[in-house]
């Protein structure tokens, strides 16, 4: 076949990003020279040639409806440039090239409901995992934590007021895309999965499931003549990676899933080497539609952050600062013996630099 016949191969993954970039950040491509915060919400990119860019954030919901899709969109075309994306927190970000522009849009986003804000050193938006709409395993709604957790940190959002800036994270299980931020709330299973024997050997590939198991807790097993797994509940950890391959593997529970949180991770190495979260409470209850025990937990932990950390310490910094006995006797958070990690296997499997390992 000759050359000029040949398909061109279907490139799949990401578009390229210049094209939807907005033309003044284009041109300035590598040539910026500063850039400030002039109010919570904006922010200004100077280049060496002079030119200016803004950028004005609100926070949306995530899971997007047509409506209020359409909607922002349409504050884009009539007040920005047209140019819009999102962060990985949710966030809209809207670019401008002139400074009178950006009071004009503020007041549309506000006016149309939307906050603005989640710039320096404020609560930015909660990040959340897929949840009900796209995964088959949440022990939670995610995105509902978010929700009623956001609607009480308002206040943060739109201001400066914290020491530095907070990431906080939800995940509806505790084995996949998982959070890491300066305060989690994941998804705790504290039961062994019940297992539905008629639907095992319909269902699952036993090998598959026993090969999940991090703690080698399943085996297969004859249960009434028909092909089964049993558990081994001393060793079970309550992981749930057994019930994504095998969704009779039941761990979700409406009583035993609870929430936990987790404070001071941070995988930037750019001032320190990154840093695992770690458990500051768990044995939360799961409780929708506002799970205000979580919620109160999480207000208090930023309450004595604002209170007790030096300018622009992240929340890992201020405990590492002044230890962890100081944290939960500040916060009044009970130290258990959950709190201490004794499990053996950590130390080889766990990943603890910024390389990805498979
Ligand atoms: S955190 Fe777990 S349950 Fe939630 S979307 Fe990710 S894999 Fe699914
Ligand atoms: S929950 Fe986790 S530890 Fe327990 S049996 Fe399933 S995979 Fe193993």
């Amino acid at each position: 076949m000759a050359m000029a016949d040949m398909r061109e191969p279907i490139e799949s993954g990401c578009p390229d990003g210049f094209q939807y970039m907005h033309p003044t950040m284009r041109r300035n491509f590598g040539q910026w020279k500063f850039h400030d915060d002039p109010q919570p919400g904006v922010l200004r990119h100077v280049a060496n040639n002079g030119d200016e860019v803004y950028t004005v954030k609100a926070g949306t919901q995530r899971i997007l409806d047509v409506f209020t899709l359409r909607t922002l969109c349409d504050i884009g075309d009539k007040f920005a440039d047209g140019y819009i994306r999102f962060t990985i927190r949710s966030n809209i970000e809207y670019i401008v090239d002139d400074a009178a522009k950006v009071e004009p849009l503020v007041k549309a986003l506000t006016d149309a409901g939307f906050v603005v804000g989640g710039t320096k050193n404020s609560v930015t938006s909660l990040s959340h995992t897929q949840g009900w709409l796209h995964c088959d395993i949440p022990g939670t709604d995610a995105s509902g934590v978010v929700k009623s957790m956001m609607d009480e940190l308002i206040g943060e959002f739109t201001a400066w007021n914290m020491p530095n800036r907070v990431h906080i994270t939800t995940s509806c299980c505790q084995i996949n895309c998982g959070g890491q931020g300066d305060i989690a709330i994941n998804v705790q299973h504290t039961k062994p999965p019940k297992i539905d024997h008629n639907l095992v050997s319909n269902v699952c590939e036993r090998p598959s499931v026993v090969a999940r198991c991090p703690v080698a807790a399943i085996r297969p097993a004859m249960v009434n003549g028909k092909p089964s797994l049993e558990v081994d509940e001393k060793k079970c950890i309550c992981c749930g990676a057994c019930f994504p391959p095998c969704p009779p593997m039941q761990i979700n529970d409406a009583e035993h899933s609870k929430l936990a949180v987790w404070i001071g991770g941070n995988h930037s190495n750019a001032r320190g080497k990154p840093t695992f979260q770690k458990l500051v409470a768990s044995g939360i209850p799961n409780n929708p539609p506002r799970w205000p025990e979580a919620t109160a937990i999480v207000k208090r932990i930023l309450k004595e952050y604002k209170a007790g950390a030096k300018d622009w310490e992240r929340i890992n910094e201020w405990v590492e600062r002044i230890g962890w006995p100081r944290f939960f006797e500040v916060t009044g958070l009970p130290f258990t013996k959950y709190h201490v990690d004794n499990w053996r296997g950590a130390r080889a499997s766990l990943n603890a630099s910024t390389h990805i390992r498979f």
